[in-house]
């Protein structure tokens, strides 16, 4: 099994080997008429940041990096900042190590992509590449449940990075009044499977320290805690830790929200809260619709991770439409990827092919905090082979243990020193 990282083992796909070599000849030529081949790069989040590190050490490209926040929040482990266990500083970092890279920084958001000219274009100003890095995440589908895009301040869903401050506001009022807070769970694919459960379990445990007289009402869309390889486990925390706080309400899909009477319709009936925690579907942003690039997420060759629809842009992190995971540690680790295949393909060396190997694809790691001294750890490996869909094999552990409980924040401390220093 071959491992796509290692580049002195490249990797291609059949179907992808004929239009590369087009697209490698197509750069060169551009790349006479620049001193340095030209990346963007258009998130820094976990993908994006991945992809940024690698290019920069490899000191051959030209990189600009198009972020529209001033830093970088995590999503990941941020739940201890929403039920009030840490401050929000804990999971920010800002871009100075990224701009000590020599990395052109442009703090703007990216309207539209002009493919036929490789070009990307911002409300003021239109930006050249030779390759093309979206990292761009996730938007919320909002229209999936009516009523929800015209309260939207109301209902804060805190799975992006910055929008955490209202949902901890919302979690800190409930704390304080009690009530039923229902927290609503999607059908997959949507961002960090384990993190509705957590989120819960995590205020639960807040609600116990408090008093607060109240409830957490978890309305599940699916028959069990998501993902199905943590079923069982996140099921048991929540019953047995938390069976005074948390009602499991399962297979129930939501219809619409009646913000002013303050009422959920779902399948299974109308729910009332005092606060509601609604985690809508998920898609990638309109950006890669608009570009052609896909439908509800971007459409990609694996293991390239290239568009299906042009070879000179790589899709990684949430917004791609492969059945991996949707988690910052896979986003991180492919974005290193195709930053290596960057480089590579800048070297001549990306078509030194060697297809119908099976390519081992980035891992993911996630972890289910239950308390504060609990968690909960998955970690998914995948494979690819020319062809095929991916083998993904998960690890899981059997009960909510300390020692997953301390390995997350090592693992957040480690993964964020690696993004940002
Ligand atoms: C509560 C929670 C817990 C989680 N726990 C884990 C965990 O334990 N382990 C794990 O691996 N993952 C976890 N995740 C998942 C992880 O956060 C995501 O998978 C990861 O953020 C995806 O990275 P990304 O680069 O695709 O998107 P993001 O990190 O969201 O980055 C996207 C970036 O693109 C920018 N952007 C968007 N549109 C544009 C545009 N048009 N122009 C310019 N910039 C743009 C955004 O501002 C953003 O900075 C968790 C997620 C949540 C919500």
């Amino acid at each position: 099994m071959k491992v796509i990282s290692s580049l002195k083992r490249r990797t291609l796909l059949k179907g992808t080997a004929a239009a590369t070599a087009v697209s490698v000849v197509g750069c060169a030529s551009q790349v006479a008429t620049s001193p340095r081949p030209r990346v963007v790069v258009v998130g820094g989040g976990w993908g994006g940041l991945g992809a940024v590190r690698t290019l920069a050490a490899g000191g051959k490209v030209d990189i600009t990096l198009i972020e529209p926040n001033d830093g970088f929040m995590s999503c990941p482990l941020s739940v201890l900042y929403i039920a009030g266990y840490a401050p929000a500083s804990n999971f920010q970092r800002s871009y100075g190590a990224v701009d000590a890279l020599g990395v052109r920084p442009v703090k703007d958001r990216v309207v539209d992509i002009d493919r036929a000219g490789r070009t990307v274009k911002t409300a003021t100003q239109s930006i050249p590449y030779d390759f093309l890095v979206l990292a761009t995440g996730l938007e919320y589908m909002e229209e999936a449940l009516p009523g929800l895009a015209a309260a939207r301040e109301q209902f804060p869903v805190g799975f992006r990075a910055f929008e955490q401050s209202a949902v901890q506001r919302q979690v800190a009022a409930f704390l304080e009044q009690g009530g039923n807070f229902i927290i609503s769970v999607p059908k997959p694919p949507y961002r960090c499977p384990p993190a509705p459960y957590e989120r819960a379990c995590l205020i639960a445990q807040r609600m116990k320290e408090k008093a607060t007289k109240g409830k957490i009402i978890v309305v599940d869309a699916n028959k069990h805690p998501m993902p199905p390889p943590m079923a069982r486990p996140m099921e048991t925390a929540m019953r047995e830790m938390y069976g005074s706080q948390i009602e499991y309400i399962t297979e129930a899909d939501p219809k619409s929200i009646d913000a002013g009477r303050k009422v959920l319709s779902t399948s299974k009936g109308d729910i009332a809260f005092n606060h509601a925690n609604i985690i809508p579907p998920m898609r990638a942003p309109g950006l890669i619709r608009k570009a052609g690039l896909g439908e509800r997420f971007a459409t990609i060759e694996l293991p390239t991770f290239q568009s299906k629809a042009d070879k000179n842009v790589f899709i990684i992190g949430d917004s791609q439409g492969s059945p991996l995971p949707k988690s910052g540690h896979i986003a991180f680790g492919t974005g290193q990827q195709v930053g290596a295949q960057i480089l590579a393909t800048v070297d001549g060396k990306y078509r030194e092919a060697d297809l119908g190997d099976e390519v081992t694809l980035p891992a993911a790691i996630c972890w289910g905090k239950v308390s504060t001294s609990l968690a909960i750890m998955i970690n998914v490996n995948a494979s690819v082979a020319v062809g095929d869909p991916p083998k993904i094999r998960y690890e899981v552990d059997q009960t909510a243990n300390a020692t997953s409980s301390k390995g997350a924040i090592d693992w957040g401390n480690s993964i964020w020193h690696a993004m940002l220093g």
